[in-house]
């Protein structure tokens, strides 16, 4: 197991300086998420509080970057989620789904991509 990644460590310092009033949520994995897959294990994914206008701005502000795996907020999810397609499976979107297996009502989660660990994030 590793550290938190440069890419969550940056995006953290990128969200608190353009919204003071987000809330650091953790970047590691608790017990709860060591005791399954998730990025925060390695590092590679960012829980953000606060107010709920400043949740959505960041999950606005995050979608559609190609070093963001997925982000999770409230009952939906934002990805590239593989489609079947005559020449197999390709990524398709990316698009927001509802996605109600986990409440995340209190943070954004925001996962990276592996390839991304070491990127600087230096704005939204
Ligand atoms: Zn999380």
């Amino acid at each position: 197991m590793s550290g938190p990644t440069k890419v969550a460590q940056s995006a953290w310092a990128v969200i608190k300086r353009l919204w003071p009033e987000a809330r650091f949520m953790g970047i590691m994995g608790d017990a709860k998420h060591q005791a399954r897959e998730s990025d925060h294990n390695s590092g590679r994914a960012l829980d953000v509080g606060g107010p709920r206008d400043v949740m959505v701005d960041v999950a606005k502000a995050f979608e559609g970057h190609n070093y963001v795996k997925y982000i999770i907020f409230e009952h939906w999810i934002w990805h590239r989620p593989w489609q079947r397609t005559a020449a197999g499976y390709v990524r398709g979107g990316p698009r927001w789904d509802r996605y109600v297996k986990d409440d995340h009502f209190d943070h954004v989660h925001i996962s990276f991509h592996r390839a991304a660990a070491d990127k600087e994030i230096t704005t939204s």
